[in-house]
């Protein structure tokens, strides 16, 4: 049986962040990765924005991890030549009864640190968005977008060079606890067992699977998971918009807002859709309602001018019509399991955070 330090088992963005930031610090890593390329999940499936960190929970991880991420973020990405813009987001309300929870969202970024949010008046927001239909906007010059796979491929790079490896095609079948460490099942063309001091679970929307399937695991601290699609449509002409433009948040997301990607594309969602299993198909006969929701917002969008985009899947901790959960980062003071440090819930924002989340998950790691 192989014996390693650490194993991380996935690698999306979170995980390729504790990969590099576990090597940095000295560790042997090897990630075990199921599919056939990084970042083939959620990590390649969401909005690519860099989050200022706005609406979460004054205090939570969420908050916390997402302002710190930002500011690790912008200047990683200028160090390693990954791409992004920041490029500003306009948060508009349509109607006058809406101005009031622009008020509060200002406030409450304020109370995440978040304190260059400006209140604009409608014709200050259409000098800057000249096709936009508001009442009022908040800017946020802080938020902006990343070449997410640029993000990934620098993570997997730092960390290689700091002596990790990557395993592809190599899936965590199951585990258990034993004496000299955690043995983790892999499956793949090669079958075999690894043996690690710590492991790191950052195997997304399956990382309860994961979690369970490790024998030995205190059951009822796998917590449950709610798939929540998000389907995306694209704007089949140049888009008229330089800022990125969200309504104010509804229950469950935060709206069908429109972001760009790095050449300038405009796409927008994602829309909540409540699933039972991973399904990425984009589901055509959403379109009716991402017309009504953009036409809020821009009415000059024009018939036939959407088309299907991707769609991306979040792992939430709590169902339909329940707040949106914090990230667990479960780590043996909560689980009692020496070694093991489980990621569940890593939704919105997990790319802003991942540099963050990855400090995070080295220091909890240090201690075990
Ligand atoms: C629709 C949507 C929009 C979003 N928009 C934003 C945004 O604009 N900004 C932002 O900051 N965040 C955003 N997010 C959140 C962000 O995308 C995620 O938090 C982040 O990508 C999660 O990364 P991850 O590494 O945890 O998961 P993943 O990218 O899903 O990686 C998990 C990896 O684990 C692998 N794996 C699974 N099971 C096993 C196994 N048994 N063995 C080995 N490997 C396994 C998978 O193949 C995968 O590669 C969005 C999310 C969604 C769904």
């Amino acid at each position: 049986m192989e014996r390693v330090d650490c194993v991380v088992i996935g690698a999306g963005v979170v995980g390729l962040a504790c990969a590099r930031a576990l090597a940095l610090a000295g560790r042997e890593v090897v990630v075990l990765e199921a599919a056939g390329a990084i970042g083939t999940e959620t990590s390649s499936r969401n909005s690519e924005v860099i989050h200022a960190g706005i609406y979460y929970p004054p205090g939570s991880q969420k908050a916390r991890l997402c302002v710190a991420g930002k500011q690790l973020l912008y200047p990683y990405c200028e160090e390693h030549g990954v791409g992004h813009r920041r490029c500003g987001k306009l948060i508009v309300a349509t109607a006058a009864d809406q101005i009031a929870a622009l008020h509060r969202i200002q406030t409450h970024a304020a109370a995440n640190g978040v304190r260059d949010l400006r209140l604009l008046a409608a014709d200050e927001a259409r000098a800057m968005e000249p096709e936009l239909r508001c009442v009022a906007a908040l800017y946020s010059p802080s938020t902006g977008i990343i070449d997410s796979h640029g993000l990934m491929l620098a993570c997997q790079g730092d960390a290689e060079d700091h002596g990790a490896m990557l395993a592809l095609h190599s899936p965590v079948t199951g585990g258990a606890l034993e004496a000299g460490g955690i043995v983790l099942d892999v499956g793949g063309a090669e079958p075999m067992r690894i043996c690690a001091h710590t492991v790191v679970n950052s195997a997304g929307l399956m990382a309860q699977r994961v979690a369970a399937a490790v024998r030995g695991f205190p059951q009822g601290k796998v917590p449950p998971c709610h798939y929540a699609k998000g389907n995306y449509y694209s704007l089949a002409r140049r888009s008229p918009f330089t800022h990125l433009i969200y309504p104010v948040p509804e229950a469950a997301g935060l709206g069908v807002h429109l972001t760009l990607d790095l050449a300038g594309q405009a796409r927008f969602g994602p829309d909540v859709e409540w699933i039972a299993e991973i399904d990425y198909d984009v589901d055509l006969r959403r379109a009716d309602g991402f017309y009504r929701a953009i036409r809020d917002y821009w009415p000059g969008l024009r018939d036939g001018q959407l088309a299907p985009g991707y769609a991306g899947i979040r792992p939430k901790l709590d169902g339909p019509g329940k707040p949106a959960g914090d990230f667990l980062i479960q780590g043996p003071a909560e689980h009692g399991v020496q070694g093991l440090v489980n990621l569940f819930g890593i939704e919105s924002p997990g790319l802003t955070a991942s540099l963050a989340l990855a400090e995070q998950v080295v220091e909890i790691a240090g201690r075990t």
